[in-house]
Order: structure tokens, then C-alpha cells, then sequence
């Protein structure tokens, strides 16, 4: 799977915070189809990247050239979700340490994630959502991400 890490991060945190993701979303994407793949198995390689990803797929918001047409409209002045997406991302690549087309494998990355917490917080926690929320979720992530693989007997 291609995965930008803010979209990673997303999953972890909302599954973290029981949130029933497993479904599909009225946008039409494929994030329910990763959370399954990422649930059936934390240990599968990924591939970071910088731009629009396997979530983006059938989205009612994705164009033809591979760009997002959304906006985050619940700050004052809209922004293009493209634009804040790419910076975010290009943020995350600095703070933990890694190169767009970096393979991984989702606990790996699970495990950066988690050793980089108190950093990034803040830039994971998108508007209109908490910090705690988001700490809270990556903790509770972290701790099932780690069962499941146990469980798996790896
Ligand atoms: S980033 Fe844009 S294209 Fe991708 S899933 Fe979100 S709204 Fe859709």
C-alpha cells in the first residue's frame, strides 16, 4: 500500500479512540478498505509517500491528475485540503525521520510514530479535534497494533 504517514496516523488515532472505521464513508474513498488490511495485518509493507494515496481511491473528491478537490472548511479562511495535506505530510517527514518512498511496515511506523509523540501531536491534531484526542488514540493504538501482532504469534 501507498500511504501518506498523516493518513496512517489518522487510522491509528481514531481506532485508538474506538471509532467504528471499518466503514465506508459517504466521500466514497477506500479508507474502511485499508483500516481491514491494516487490521488483518500490522506487519504488511507500506510505502510512504507525499501525495494522494490507496485512501484517496474513489473518492468523490479526487481529480484526475491525482490532486484533492476538498476543503477544510471549518476554519475561518478555507483552505484547499491538497495544500494543508502536502504541508502536514512534508512536516511529518522532517519530524520523524523519514524519506518519501521509504518502505516500512505499519508497525514500524506505528512504533516511530508513537517514540515521536510529545513533537507531533499538535500537527496531527487536525481543527476542531483535541490533542488529547489525538494522544489518547495513538496510546491506545499502539497498545492494540502490538496485541494483534502477539496474537498472531509473530
Ligand atoms: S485527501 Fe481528498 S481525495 Fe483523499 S480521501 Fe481525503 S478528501 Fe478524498
Amino acid at each position: 500500500m501507498k500511504l501518506r504517514p498523516h493518513h496512517i496516523i489518522d487510522i491509528f488515532k481514531h481506532l485508538g479512540n474506538e471509532q467504528n472505521l471499518p466503514q465506508p464513508h459517504p466521500y466514497g474513498h477506500s479508507q474502511y478498505l485499508v483500516v481491514q488490511m491494516i487490521l488483518n495485518d500490522p506487519q504488511q509493507e507500506i510505502e510512504l509517500i507525499c501525495e494522494n494515496d490507496d485512501i484517496c481511491k474513489n473518492c468523490i473528491h479526487i481529480n484526475t491528475d491525482n490532486t484533492c478537490s476538498d476543503v477544510l472548511s471549518q476554519l475561518e479562511q478555507p483552505v484547499s485540503k491538497q495544500e494543508y495535506n502536502d504541508n502536514l505530510d512534508k512536516a511529518l517527514f522532517k519530524m520523524l525521520g523519514i524519506k518519501p518512498g521509504q518502505m516500512t511496515t505499519v508497525k514500524e511506523f506505528l512504533q516511530i510514530t508513537l517514540e515521536n509523540m510529545p513533537k507531533i501531536v499538535p500537527y496531527v491534531t487536525h481543527p476542531g479535534q483535541n490533542e488529547k484526542y489525538t494522544e489518547n488514540g495513538l496510546f491506545k493504538a499502539g497498545k492494540f497494533i502490538h496485541k494483534s501482532v502477539k496474537t498472531k504469534g509473530t
